[in-house]
């Protein structure tokens, strides 16, 4: 079984990983960058990863 790995960027900074998602059929969360403390609402919808500040 492949396990598969993606990386969130943050949109507002240079944070690169915001956070490691393993895999996700469908789910949103908002999560504060701990580096610009902007709240970034992420939505994933069969491994695609949607990133935009609130
Ligand atoms: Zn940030």
């Amino acid at each position: 079984m492949k396990i598969i790995g993606t990386k969130v960027k943050c949109p507002m900074c240079k944070n690169k990983r915001l956070m490691d998602m393993i895999s996700a059929e469908k789910a949103e969360l908002v999560i504060k960058c701990p580096i610009c403390k902007n709240i970034i609402h992420l939505s994933f919808n069969k491994n695609k990863i949607k990133a935009k500040a609130v």
